[in-house]
């Protein structure tokens, strides 16, 4: 086996470039599914949102009062992508699923269903 004049260990320098895991984990984290949020929103835009979602839909307000509670207090709220196939719509925080650990999202697309995240 032959080895180039002057190699050396020089290989061993790309250990030292070794990348830290990239974290991906949102603040917001929940124990449902593993989606990551698509983007977040304002406290003003997702309530205005979730406002005019409840306006379009009949029961939705219904949904909501049984199955949410109040959310608590926040600048900014994860948005995610409608996992629904076909749906373009995003899925905005509603509240707080009642009886688990996770928010409560309504789709603002062509689905129109409400998942937990
Ligand atoms: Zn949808």
């Amino acid at each position: 086996m032959l080895h180039p004049a002057g190699g050396g260990l020089r290989s061993h320098d790309a250990a030292t470039g070794l990348l830290a895991p990239v974290h991906l984990e949102p603040s917001l984290t929940s124990n449902v599914g593993q989606n990551y949020p698509y983007t977040s929103e304002t406290e003003a835009d997702r309530a205005t949102r979730i406002g005019t979602l409840v306006a379009e839909r009949a029961g939705l307000s219904d949904t909501l009062a049984a199955e949410t509670t109040p959310l608590d207090a926040n600048e900014r709220w994860w948005v995610w992508k409608c996992p629904t196939a076909g749906c373009p719509g995003l899925l905005h925080v509603a509240g707080y699923a009642a009886d688990k650990h996770a928010l409560f999202v309504v789709c603002d697309g062509t689905c129109g269903k409400t998942f937990l995240r």
